[in-house]
């Protein structure tokens, strides 16, 4: 069989416990345990700030997975794909605000609502923006008195910036217009149809009357 063919042939899994980018030095060397035994070539950080295991078969994955405590992969409706946060007044000298905490309470709020389409969530802990949070479908990021909540922006192959839904919030106040944002955009958005090319189809003075706030549009 060719290179490229065996290639096709494999698989990757992207493991669970690395919520938000974080590990702890007891998973690392669990994985390391589990990649030496399944001749594993290497990891890879993906754009979700996750980590797959790549280069194995599905046979292998299996196993991995029942290693890990678990018999397959998760399986989770269509909603919330990820949570990508930086590390934010913790642990960043130019954070303003705990995007990882926050990260947390909306994982918490939202991670099993069923949505029209994979929902990504980038939170930055200043206006650096280190997580894109313009072009995430829900991306907040943190100024010196409070988040800021950008929804319907998208980095990938429907480029679109995020408008921004208030400004000035609370954690509380966030999870409460996040779910305001949702709420409408999974009771009017076609199956599959993601926040941004959504908000550009929508009429967008409804979409603000229902969130009870008149937003802005960076462009
Ligand atoms: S967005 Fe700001 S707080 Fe977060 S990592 Fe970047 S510079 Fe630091």
């Amino acid at each position: 069989m060719s290179e490229k063919k065996m290639s096709r042939n494999k698989t990757y899994n992207v493991l669970p416990g690395t919520r938000m980018g974080l590990l702890t030095t007891e998973y690392l060397e669990k994985l390391t345990e589990i990649a030496r035994e399944h001749n594993i070539p290497f990891f890879k950080i993906t754009s979700a700030q996750r980590l797959a295991i790549v280069g194995h078969t599905p046979e292998t994955a299996e196993k991995i997975w029942q290693e890990l405590g678990q018999k397959t992969g998760p399986k989770k409706p269509v909603g919330i794909h990820y949570i990508q946060a930086c590390p934010g007044i913790k642990w960043c000298k130019y954070g303003r605000q705990d995007s990882l905490g926050l990260g947390e309470k909306l994982e918490k709020a939202f991670s099993a609502l069923s949505l029209p389409a994979k929902t990504k969530v980038g939170i930055s802990g200043c206006p650096l923006n280190c997580c894109e949070s313009y072009v995430r479908d829900i991306g907040v990021f943190g100024k010196k008195n409070g988040w800021t909540l950008v929804f319907g922006g998208n980095g990938g192959g429907c480029p679109r910036i995020g408008d921004i839904v208030a400004e000035n919030l609370s954690d509380e106040e966030v999870i409460k217009m996040v779910g305001k944002c949702l709420d409408y955009y999974r009771n009017n958005a076609r199956p599959m149809e993601r926040t941004a090319r959504f908000m550009r189809r929508s009429r967008i003075d409804a979409f603000w009357d229902y969130i009870g706030v008149r937003g802005k549009s960076r462009y």
